[in-house]
């Protein structure tokens, strides 16, 4: 399981980003992290991801220290996966090139397991041999996402993934995910800054404000006790 362990994180000079965030997420669960625009969200994710330093605090992978990225030359680990916001797709690769990118020194036979298994699950066997231009948002977003699973990592981090689709179609995406990921048993933490989203994914929610963990829990204990303000103006359009 992931265990996330007192992360304290200022950048030069700055204000601290993240202050003392602690969070176990116990293997294959799925939980959605909810905070405003500024809230360290994606420092956050950059941080679990092993590519962003930290200044006090660690974390865990099944009780192996992820590195601080100080300490090594390549940041990262295939076993925690981040897909960011804007896709960072290759352009002048088809849909299949990109989820296999990853799998470049990888069997024939895995590859074309693996590639096979994502298309179905991600409805992408009609796109595969199309470039990323002629995809639309919702489509790139999951060629992201089957990239980031083609090393069959056990952890996803996602980054707000989806904030380029309209409401509906996020809803359909995200219900859609979300069963792939519990076939798939992998972990996931969702990052967003919008509650219907994050409820979409999953009941359970963590609160982050101002680079604090401020609550966690379900939406119903959250609605009925907020810790604070801000849970409470999240959850006021609820009534
Ligand atoms: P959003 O919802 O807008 O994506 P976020 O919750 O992801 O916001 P972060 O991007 O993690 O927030 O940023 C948190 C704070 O850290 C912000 O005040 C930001 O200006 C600051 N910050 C982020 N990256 C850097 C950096 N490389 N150098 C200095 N400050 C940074
Ligand atoms: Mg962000």
């Amino acid at each position: 399981y992931l265990k996330i362990d007192a992360i304290h994180k200022s950048f030069q000079e700055g204000l601290p980003v993240i202050k003392n965030f602690s969070l176990d997420i116990p293997k294959g669960q799925i939980i959605s992290l909810v905070g405003e625009s500024g809230s360290g969200k994606s420092t956050l994710l950059r941080i679990i991801a092993g590519l962003e330093s930290r200044n006090e605090g660690e974390v865990y992978l099944d009780g192996t220290r992820i590195q601080n990225p100080k300490e090594q030359l390549v940041p990262g680990i295939d076993e925690i996966q981040l897909v960011f916001q804007d896709y960072h797709l290759y352009p002048k690769s088809t849909v299949e090139e990109n989820i296999l990118r990853p799998l470049l020194l990888f069997d024939k036979k895995y590859k074309e397991s693996r590639l096979e298994m994502l298309l179905e699950l991600l409805g992408l066997k009609a796109f595969r041999d199309k470039f990323p231009r002629h995809l639309s948002g919702g489509q790139q977003q999951k060629v992201a996402i089957g990239r980031a699973l083609s090393v069959e990592p056990q952890v996803l981090l996602l980054d707000e993934p989806f904030s380029s689709l309209d409401t509906i179609q996020r809803r359909e995406l995200i219900m859609e995910l979300k069963t792939m990921f519990q076939n798939l048993g992998v972990t996931v933490l969702f990052v967003t800054h919008d509650l219907d989203d994050a409820l979409q994914m999953t009941n359970d929610l963590v609160i982050m404000q101002k680079g604090k963990m401020i609550q966690k829990g379900h939406p119903e204990e959250i609605f009925s006790k907020p810790k604070n303000l801000y849970a409470a103006k999240l959850f006021s359009h609820l009534n």
